[in-house]
């Protein structure tokens, strides 16, 4: 475990925290609601960005004297993500305190400074349509290494999945960008070609995709759903699970390789029902009567454009 440190004075400025694989939705502008955190409590993630430094957009008139200064919200690259609720001792540099309708959106750069030297430490980000974070700056802090316990890496088997339908019949803002994600994959490894994917929920999420980005045509690939607790599968592209905390891709032996969060994947091969023991008589009339019926989606599956991945 790591605490990360004011690099200027040397001040620790969070709790002790693990190191994670960075989600999909790290980037991403979801409706206008508040989010919850982008991170766990006790992790950390690092976004290695888009290779752009950070720049300020174009500039503004200036006003009365004043010139209104505007950046940009993706920042440097290897930013380090933590829970907002896991930083200590910095305190607010209230002249970049952009966004302001719930919340502050970073647009005016780093708006934490460290509250022993003032030197500015990281952006907090937890305006509405944000994943609440905050990110430090990659030169600004230093890990140091501290005692704690070990973090254990969870077994392929125990990962749990995130339902692909909220109780309101919208899609998961999760599944948006991660199956987003996993369709550029899909168009590298296929080189352009038509691709076959299987009926059920892999279709219902990737077909309208692939109908409207592959040219049309019948299929020369297959994907097919490979992973923990699957048979191994001989096909031309598998579409593995990704783990949540090391990153790595499930191996496999497939022609390529397509890497989908574990969340996701995981209820795409299992239908979230591995859980359930069955039933030696079923369940009582009375209780499946007041069982909830499966949430249904009110609207096709439609995955992130890169709009919707925020880099303005
Ligand atoms: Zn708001
Ligand atoms: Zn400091």
């Amino acid at each position: 475990m790591v605490v990360f440190a004011c690099a200027e004075c040397g001040a620790v400025v969070t709790t002790r925290v693990a190191r994670v694989a960075l989600p999909d939705h790290a980037g991403q502008k979801y409706g206008y609601g508040l989010l919850p955190s982008l991170l766990e409590p006790g992790t950390y993630a690092v976004d290695p960005g888009d290779g752009r430094p950070w720049q300020p957009l174009q500039p503004e008139p200036e006003i009365y004297g004043v010139r209104l200064m505007r950046y940009c919200i993706t920042g440097p690259a290897d930013r380090i993500g933590i829970a907002p609720g896991d930083v200590r001792r910095t305190v607010f540099i209230w002249e970049r305190l952009g966004g302001c309708c719930c919340g502050w959106d970073g647009q005016y750069g780093p708006n934490l400074a460290c509250a022993k030297c003032g030197h500015p430490v990281a952006t907090r980000v937890d305006d509405c349509g944000f994943w609440q974070v905050v990110w430090l700056e990659p030169d600004a802090v230093r890990p140091v290494a501290v005692a704690g316990p070990v973090q254990r890496v969870m077994d392929w088997e125990d990962l749990s999945s995130t339902p692909p339908v909220d109780q309101r019949g919208y899609w998961s803002p999760q599944w948006e960008a991660s199956v987003a994600v996993a369709l550029a994959h899909l168009l590298t490894v296929s080189d352009g070609k038509q691709v076959a994917v299987p009926d059920g929920p892999v279709a219902e999420v990737f077909r309208q995709a692939i109908d409207a980005l592959f040219p049309p045509g019948p299929p020369e690939l297959h994907l097919v759903l490979a992973g923990p607790g699957l048979p191994a599968a001989i096909t031309d592209i598998a579409l593995v699970p990704r783990h949540p905390q090391t990153g790595e891709v499930w191996p496999c032996e497939a022609g390529a390789v397509v890497p989908l969060a574990a969340d996701v994947w995981t209820y795409l091969a299992f239908h979230d029902d591995r859980r359930l023991l069955p039933a030696a008589y079923g369940m009582p009339a009375g209780v499946r009567r007041d069982d909830p019926p499966p949430l249904l989606p009110n609207s096709l599956f439609r995955p992130n454009t890169p709009a919707a991945l925020i880099d303005l």
